[in-house]
């Protein structure tokens, strides 16, 4: 069996491309163009928290970094490099293979590079740290939404918690939809080229990773002000349009990982926000707007609120 060295060595060094320094000494050494600042995230994934053992590795990969640059891309930075701390039960190499194949491949696609890292024996968990650029003053907060913004997000909302209520034996779809809801909760796309675009254009923005309801009232909080959302207007795919209603509700407002943008522009933004939203290669949704006050109301197409509640994922709620 490998040693950590060789693990390290045969898995997760390559030659760094944009760092100054990659894996193999004490700390890697990381360049920033004059006048950017450095944005830095840390997201871990523990097994039978986050992902489940049946997760290929290869897209357990894929979704450890890609959870890490949704976060990037909520703030608008451009992604330059990440850490992986790498808790391993033994030196499977039939797992750490594939496994370091998905998020490389995910890296290259973004121009993003492992730069180091720490591995060590223990139950799995992955945790990894992105590092990227933003120019000064320019990140997207979730502290910037103001009375009357425009509420968007981007993509679709809710297959991911589809996928998972499948897993845990609470509903059933047919093979070729529970594929593409699998697809969703294992192989979600950071939304990155749209977060930079909207630099500038959003007022604010956040990563939806805890669902919708959570992850608003963030930004509410943070920004001091009150939001209605029509829910008839969240983008959902065919596949969870066709399921009861309540269904629908709970995955669209308290489904997790569904790691699109949500974020608030200016009315006067709209055109702006489409266009940024079309050179990302990405649709956004108008979903509601900011209002005075402190509540999150959800509303229907009739302007009725709904009955039932909501609350985002918390790990220590009881
Ligand atoms: P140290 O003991 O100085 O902290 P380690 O012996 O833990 O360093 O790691 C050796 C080198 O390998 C370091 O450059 C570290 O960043 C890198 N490294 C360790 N584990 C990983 C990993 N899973 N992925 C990428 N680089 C790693
Ligand atoms: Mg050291």
């Amino acid at each position: 069996m490998a040693g950590e060295f060789e693990l390290i060595a045969r898995h997760f060094t390559r030659p760094v491309q944009r760092a100054a320094l990659g894996v193999g000494d004490d700390c890697a050494l990381l360049r920033l163009a004059p006048g950017m600042q450095l944005a830095v995230s840390s997201d871990m994934l523990v097994e039978g928290r986050h992902f489940l053992s049946t997760v290929a590795p290869e897209r357990l990969g894929h979704k450890a970094l890609a959870v890490n640059l949704s976060d990037l891309a909520a703030c608008g930075a451009e992604p330059l490099a990440f850490t992986l701390a790498l808790a391993l039960p033994r030196a499977d190499e039939a797992f750490l293979a594939p496994l370091a194949r998905g998020m490389l491949a995910l890296a290259d696609a973004f121009g993003v590079e492992l730069v180091g890292g720490d591995t060590t024996a223990g139950p799995l968990n992955l945790c990894l740290t992105v590092f990227g650029q933003v120019g000064a003053g320019q990140a997207l907060l979730r502290s910037g939404a103001v009375v009357g913004d425009d509420l968007w997000v981007s993509g679709e909302l809710g297959d991911a918690r589809l996928a998972l209520e499948v897993f845990r034996g609470s509903l059933v779809l047919p093979g070729e939809a529970f594929e593409t809801v699998r697809r969703a909760m294992e192989l979600p796309q950071p939304r990155v080229a749209l977060g930079q675009a909207l630099r500038g254009i959003a007022s604010s923005a956040i990563d939806l990773s805890d669902g919708l309801v959570g992850d608003l009232g963030h930004v509410l909080q943070r920004s001091g002000v009150g939001g209605v959302v029509q829910v008839d207007e969240l983008p959902r795919s065919a596949t969870l349009a066709a399921q009861p209603e309540a269904v629908q509700h709970l995955c669209l407002l308290a489904g997790g990982d569904d790691y699109e943008l949500l974020f608030t522009a200016a009315e006067q933004q709209r055109a702006a926000v489409q266009a940024a939203a079309s050179r990302s290669g990405v649709r956004v949704t108008r979903i509601g707007r900011i209002e005075p006050g402190q509540a999150l109301r959800l509303v229907d197409r009739h302007g009725v609120g709904l009955t039932q509640r909501f609350s985002g994922f918390d790990h220590f709620a009881t």
